[in-house]
């Protein structure tokens, strides 16, 4: 994937990609992420849904920390420091639960995303956005299917013929299921 686009990623998803530059000992997200470009709308959605809950609960934390202990929310409610404790507290709770990438790659025609620990419903996710890219072509991100000649890769009809790939004949079921 281009630089540009493997920026905006670790900038745009810091908990996720937060070990994006440590040592090869660590972490094997020090390769960045080995795909295709066509694949970085997947993969910024998924990163959007792993991160849903934290995003909300830090809103929220923003929102009374701006009004302030004593500040008057929705014109009735005033903020307590409990509220804001609270609402600290729930922040960090979910940025922890937030799961952290240890490699992300292209393997048999497919997105691999791979993470440190994560809930069943990351894991839910993450299939679904694995799924995705069986569909996706790898080069542009259009519609696409899965080429088994030779290596595996997952092309749309232009890119596929740019290469010179043919599909093959008995490959109904798509490895996906
Ligand atoms: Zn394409």
């Amino acid at each position: 994937m281009r630089k540009e686009l493997d920026e905006a990623l670790c900038a745009k998803y810091p908990l996720i990609f937060g070990d994006r530059h440590k040592p090869m000992t660590q972490t094997a997200m020090c390769w960045g992420f080995s795909c295709g470009d066509g694949w970085y709308n997947i993969i910024d959605t998924l990163c959007g849904m792993l991160t849903s809950k934290y995003r909300q609960a830090k809103s929220r934390y923003d929102y009374l920390a701006e009004s302030g202990v004593g500040g008057i929310l929705y014109g009735t409610k005033t903020v307590t420091q409990e509220d804001l404790d609270k609402a600290k507290a729930n922040m960090e709770e979910e940025a922890a639960k937030v799961p952290v990438a240890v490699q992300v790659k292209e393997k048999f025609g497919g997105l691999r995303f791979y993470v440190q620990a994560a809930t069943d419903e990351h894991y839910n996710y993450i299939s679904f956005a694995e799924s995705m890219s069986y569909r996706t072509c790898e080069v542009c991100g259009a519609p696409g299917e899965r080429y088994t000649d030779g290596w595996h890769q997952t092309l749309c009809e232009v890119h596929a013929k740019e290469d010179g790939r043919e599909k093959n004949e008995d490959d109904e079921d798509d490895g996906d299921e």
